[in-house]
């Protein structure tokens, strides 16, 4: 390691103090002035503090208050190869450091993503830049808990802020719903008392933010069934994906829901209510949901239908499928461009968008499953099989498969705080 490069570690490590502070403490403040100064740090030589961009301003606006202006701005533009300066959002924070003595930074940092961070020094000849990657650890753990009243509000209850903030939280649910997006509908499948039990890989940074990473293997029980999902890949023959105790993948031929639970508010994601819905011969299942959200084809399939139906429906499109069966989706504000009746669409290709067309009363989508021209309620034999993991993988993916699950199921299920399962070292 050269004097120099040390140098610059125990820089940034000052840095990474002052960071790990203003994170820590940002959702304690009970008020949030993100345009003004927060000094953080003051040394015997330097005041640290951290100016955010704010909405409707520009990287010249936040640097003049960083002193940075005319054509010392123009340097820092130059310099700045990285800083995608159109594409900045608000909040962005620059940590910002002068002279006690002086009124002009001398270092700008700023997080490009959560694992780069961007710096720019002064020196004599102008300003200096340094990508540097921020080392985010990686951990597995398990948590568990049970389902009260919906998958959001049990990761909100069961998982502390300390372990994952909110934003992660959901995220977590989102991915959750991701793996089970053939086998549970998360909006109506659930029982109070259903549980979830999940292996996850969580990122820390050196500063202490916390984010989730992926999920590893899961098991909820929905309506008292056990569904697993382990986590397989193999790089040689591109297999990626999750398989059940059985080795067969959960990737079925239907979805279990015509909407991604991500777009699902979880305002919105409890039952549609029946009072709502007017439409006496009403042979479907509703979801509630905002106006515009995509609403995905369950299925690989022919346009059978697109266009305004006489009756309830209002929009609506018919999709039909393999084995005899259709899907219909009602009430749309809008097709997506250019749908035509003939064109094939892919599972999970959005379609068309929520709406209030026909029947209808708020904005929510009429989906209807047919078998042999008859409204049925799907079952799980009706999303189709999963293809099983090749005979060649079957002793590797066993192997795996146990190694999880011991991890999933370990300490017993019914503790519901976040454990340590294994970690990585
Ligand atoms: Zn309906």
């Amino acid at each position: 390691m050269s004097p120099r490069s040390r140098a610059s570690q125990y820089v940034a490590a000052g840095l990474v103090t002052a960071g790990g502070l203003f994170w820590a403490t940002r959702d304690a403040w009970p008020w949030r002035r993100p345009l003004t100064a927060q000094p953080i740090v003051i040394t015997d030589a330097y005041v640290e503090f951290t100016e955010t961009l704010g909405r409707r301003e520009t990287l010249s606006d936040v640097l003049a208050r960083a002193g940075i202006t005319g054509r010392d701005y123009a340097a820092f533009l130059a310099a700045a190869q990285h800083l995608p300066v159109r594409r900045l959002r608000p909040g962005l924070a620059f940590q910002v450091r002068r002279l006690k003595t002086g009124s002009v930074a001398e270092r700008v940092t700023v997080r490009l993503s959560p694992q780069r961070r961007l710096q720019l020094a002064r020196d004599p000849s102008g300003w200096v830049e340094a990508v540097e990657t921020i080392p985010w650890t990686i951990a597995r753990f398990r948590i568990s808990g049970a389902i009260e009243s919906s998958l959001y509000d049990a990761l909100d209850r069961f998982v502390a802020d300390t372990f994952l903030p909110g934003g992660e939280r959901r995220a977590l649910a989102w991915a959750i719903a991701d793996v089970y997006d053939w086998e549970v509908d998360f909006t109506r499948d659930v029982r109070s008392g259903d549980r979830f039990n999940v292996l996850l890989e969580r990122l820390e940074s050196p500063e202490g933010e916390r984010r989730f990473g992926r999920i590893l293997a899961a098991r909820v029980d929905v309506a008292r069934t056990p569904s697993y999902a382990f986590y397989f890949e193999d790089g040689a023959s591109g297999i990626a994906g999750f398989y059940d105790e059985e080795g067969r993948s959960l990737r079925r031929a239907f979805l279990r829901a015509p909407l991604a639970f991500r777009r699902i508010s979880s305002r919105f994601g409890s039952r549609f209510h029946p009072i709502l819905h007017m439409w006496r011969t009403h042979e479907g299942v509703d979801y509630s949901a905002p106006y515009g959200t995509p609403v995905r084809a369950t299925a690989d399939g022919i346009v059978t239908r697109v266009g305004r139906e006489e009756g309830g429906y209002g929009n609506l499109i018919e999709l039909r499928h393999a084995n005899g069966i259709r899907t219909r989706y009602g009430h749309l504000s809008a097709f997506a461009r250019g749908l035509y009746v003939g064109e094939r669409v892919q599972q999970e290709e959005t379609i068309g968008y929520v709406g209030s067309t026909g029947l209808s009363t708020g904005p929510h989508l009429h989906y209807e499953f047919l078998v042999s021209g008859r409204p049925t309620n799907p079952q799980r034999k009706d999303m189709g099989s999963g293809t099983p993991v090749p005979k060649s993988l079957r002793a590797a993916y066993d192997s795996a498969r146990a190694q999880l699950a011991a991890q999933l199921e370990a300490h017993g299920a019914s503790r519901a705080a976040p454990t340590v399962a294994a970690r990585d070292d």
